[in-house]
């Protein structure tokens, strides 16, 4: 064992995997990345590779090993990488043919889900977040090593950070210690623990403690995994969280902002609809702009000024759109020219991207809006850069660097030299083919080229005795033909092959002087990408509303709401044109909060959603899908659901509902707008309902946000009568032939009936459990009945109720199973509930 474990090689291996022990070590041997002990076993495990020993399986002590092509090895890392492992990339650093003995290898790089650079989805952006504290204040440093893009804030606790996070989603966490890895571990992305190395300047100015040590730290990490200078870095952007529209990580779920709730695809979402962004740079910044809703009057002001202009400017917004067509990602690509990666062919997407901007600007001429014409007047064409990158390179350069063809003929005479040497002597090899052919009488000779031989002159085995002696020397035999070389080929060869050497070699210096020369343009071609990106949105968000109809909503200074026939955003356009029913929704001092009733079905949630979204919308700097709107600026969204009780989790969700709404609460400010949908409904009945009640005064007595609540419960809605500020509307079904039709239209005053027994039926349940059903519900409604009728000082008379759930006790199960809201039930849910109703009927 000990002659294999300290052969030099291995040696070489234990001191580099010291370095790195938390990442898998890919250690560069020939032709392929080889793994070894515990990385190898892993590994092996996670890619479903051979597993194997380097000193063979019999040894004695087996060193298990198993490994990938290098050719191949990116699809591997990404793989480990997605799953939240690093990899440390382990290269031959010199020339095995000019070294005696072991070759010197070294890391060149570590890969991280934070850091990896390929593999990227175009629109999203790939952070890396970094969280330090310092004078009781926790900074948080994000970047993304891809556009370079940086920012900065610090809040206050460790809880604050981990709702930050949960907005920015991080690929990757740097910590400095062990307390805050356990606070931030409930979000499940991977964590770092590192230490700063020394402090690096953010590039921005009025920043304290706690966001330059986050920024450090951020810094370090990426220079300590990418082993290289970061000069595509942006100066940091620092904001306050409190500069935007707190949304908080349920919000953005519920009101499916960004993804899908049911395919957890960005189709589907608000973004999806919004984001009709021609470039990549733009589709993520209207992602930033979703999660990031202003709350200044102004810079709203500012947005939909320049969307009006859009509108009204229809061609010059269709010649905006087709130009950006054109436009590359340019973020990206100056980014991988800071970072060296940036080949021949991507600085020519550059250059046309550049191109554009002479056209952007004159589209955006006549266009008057404050920031349209700032966003034009400093779009900066880069003439200078133009040229130089139209001279030097052709037009579709390969894609390797180290092979010829990038640079245009007359760029550079030295390098034209070379390049006529090498083509005059392929021209002279043609007339060669041609007088051997003469010479010899062979018709079928050629002259060919391989890398081991070089140039040859190739005649069948046949014809090779009609070749005269003496002059023709042989150099390799075939099945069917031999191959020869002459003195005078051989020395063409040399000049053919040392110029073509040559200009290979002058072409990269001439590439990497250029690229040289667009690396001290950085700053300005990221403030150019970000310009084009805020138009590409600006003309998106005209495009939106003008594809379906929207209004410029109105900001007004009190906290009064008026939408006049608002729609869904993404419901409506998911239903045939004009389908979706329009409502209104009105809010003042007086009526602060609304419990809406409605059969389920109905359009509740629906309702509820449609305003959080327009007034989201509002908060972007777009148009809403509304007749008319006037809207206050809110402060925060809360959105909270109520769930069924979620049996395979083990967890009760109830607890979490409840956790989550106190938050809320805690949190809401008489700016914030709340959306309760059936909370409580997790629950038994009178507790839920209890619990709903409390809630609705706490937020009427404490926090005066406004407030929407939807429930089932009718027993709610006499609140209407000891809570002020709080009016009952209903949304509309009617009764026809014993089904119920939803007209999902919202009207004062509270539903009639709850309709829960007929959507039951419309989704085909048995008709002997319907009809028991109805029984119950008669039972029930006549009770209700004597209820309403009391005194409402006795609020919902609980009393009266109770004694009801005494009677059903005659069959609690049966009533259980009356009174399951199926429609609102997952497939799993509906198994979760079958399986506990069983467990029941077997006690
Ligand atoms: P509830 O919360 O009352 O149970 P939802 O809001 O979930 O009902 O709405 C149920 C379905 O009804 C929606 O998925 C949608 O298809 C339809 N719907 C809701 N509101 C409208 C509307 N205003 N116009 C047309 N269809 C609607
Ligand atoms: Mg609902």
């Amino acid at each position: 064992m000990e002659t294999v474990h300290t052969t030099p090689m291995m040696k070489q291996y234990f001191s580099i995997k010291a370095d790195y022990p938390d990442a898998f070590l890919f250690y560069r041997l020939g032709d392929f990345y080889e793994l070894f002990f515990e990385d190898a076993k892993r590994v092996a495990h996670e890619l479903e590779l051979t597993l194997t020993a380097k000193n063979g399986k019999n040894a004695e002590h087996p060193i298990p090993m198993c490994g990938v092509p290098h050719h191949a090895a990116q699809g591997y890392i990404e793989q480990l990488i997605e799953r939240g492992y690093k990899v440390a990339l382990c290269d031959q650093v010199e020339d095995p043919k000019l070294t005696k003995g072991l070759v010197k290898r070294e890391v060149i790089q570590v890969i991280t889900p934070g850091t990896l650079m390929s593999s990227l989805t175009e629109k999203e952006n790939r952070y890396l977040v970094a969280v330090a504290s310092r004078e009781g204040r926790y900074g948080i440093a994000r970047g993304d090593v891809s556009t370079g893009e940086s920012a900065l804030t610090s809040v206050h606790s460790i809880d604050e950070v981990c709702k930050e996070l949960s907005v920015i989603l991080p690929r990757e966490i740097i910590v400095t210690n062990e307390t805050d890895e356990q606070a931030l571990s409930s979000l499940r992305i991977p964590i770092t623990r590192s230490e700063r190395k020394e402090s690096h300047p953010t590039g921005s100015e009025a920043i304290d403690a706690a966001q330059e040590e986050a920024f450090s730290l951020l810094y370090a990490y990426m220079h300590d995994t990418q082993k290289r200078a970061l000069t595509h870095l942006q100066p940091a952007v620092v904001y306050e969280a409190s500069d935007f529209m707190q949304l908080e990580p349920n919000t953005v779920r519920n009101l499916e902002l960004l993804r899908s709730a049911r395919t957890g695809d960005k189709k589907g979402s608000l973004l999806g609809l919004l984001d009709q962004t021609g470039t990549a740079m733009g589709g993520r910044m209207m992602k930033r702009w979703i999660e990031k809703p202003l709350l200044s009057k102004n810079r709203i002001e500012e947005r939909l000024d320049a969307i009006e202009e859009l509108l009204t400017h229809y061609f010059e917004r269709q010649q905006l759109k087709e130009t950006l067509r054109n436009v590359y990602d340019l973020e990206r690509l100056v980014a991988k020219v800071g970072y060296g990666t940036a080949s021949a062919r991507d600085l020519v997407q550059l250059k046309t991207t550049l191109v554009q901007i002479p056209t952007i600007q004159s589209a955006l001429e006549d266009l008057l809006s404050e920031r349209l014409g700032m966003l034009a007047a400093e779009l900066d064409p880069h003439e200078e850069l133009i040229d130089l990158l139209d001279r030097a390179f052709v037009d579709a350069p390969p894609i390797s660097s180290k092979e010829g063809g990038m640079i245009r003929p007359g760029y550079d005479a030295g390098l034209d030299e070379l390049l006529l040497a090498s083509k005059d002597g392929k021209s002279w090899l043609a007339s060669l083919e041609a007088s051997e052919r003469e010479a010899t009488g062979i018709r079928t000779l050629k002259i060919g080229y391989n890398r081991v031989f070089g140039y040859y002159i190739e005649v069948s085995r046949a014809n090779a005795k009609l070749l005269p002696e003496g002059r023709y020397e042989r150099k390799q035999t075939l099945a069917n033909a031999e191959r020869y070389v002459t003195p005078e080929l051989k020395e063409k060869e040399a000049l053919i092959l040392g110029a073509e050497e040559k200009s290979v070699s002058l072409e990269y210096e001439l590439f990497c002087e250029v690229r040289d020369t667009v690396k001290e343009h950085i700053q300005s071609l990221q403030r150019v990408s970000r310009r084009i990106a805020e138009l590409d949105v600006l003309v998106a968000l005209a495009d939106v509303a003008e594809q379906h109809d929207y209004v410029r909503p109105e900001t007004v200074d009190s906290r009064e709401v008026m939408i006049e026939a608002g729609r869904h955003p993404v419901i409506e356009t998911v239903l045939p044109r004009g389908e979706y029913v329009a409502n209104s929704l009105e809010l003042n001092e007086d009526r602060e909060m609304l419990l809406i009733t409605g059969p389920n079905m109905s359009g509740k949630s629906t309702y509820m959603r449609q305003f959080a979204l327009i007034a989201l919308l509002h908060q972007i700097g777009s148009f809403v899908p509304a007749k008319r709107a006037r809207l206050p600026i809110f402060d925060q969204i809360f959105t909270r659901i109520g769930a069924a009780d979620d049996l395979v989790s083990g967890q009760s969700t109830f607890m979490v509902e409840m956790v989550e709404t106190e938050e809320a609460l805690k949190r809401a400010t008489d700016r914030s707008l709340i959306l309760l949908d059936e909370i409580g409904r997790g629950t038994s009945t009178y507790d839920g309902m209890a619990l709903a009640q409390a809630i609705v005064e706490h937020i009427a007595s404490e926090v005066g946000a406004k407030t929407l609540f939807s429930t089932h419960y009718h027993e709610l809605t006499v609140l209407e009568e000891s809570i002020e500020h709080l009016s009952n509307v209903h949304v509309r079904a009617v009764e026809q032939d014993g089904r119920v039709v939803f007209l999902h239209e919202v009207r004062d005053g509270k539903a009639d009936k709850s309709y829960g027994i007929h959507v039951a039926k419309l989704a085909d349940l048995p008709t002997a459990l319907i009809d028991r059903a109805s029984v119950l519900l008669e039972e029930l409604e006549k009770k209700e009945r004597h209820v309403q009728h009391g005194p409402p000082e006795k609020k919902a008379g609980y009393e009266d109720i109770d004694q009801l759930s005494l009677f059903a006790e005659a069959d609690p199960l049966r009533e259980s199973v009356a009174t399951l809201d199926l429609i609102n039930m997952t497939p799993l849910e509906a198994l979760n509930t079958l399986y506990r109703l069983q467990a029941e009927a077997r006690k």
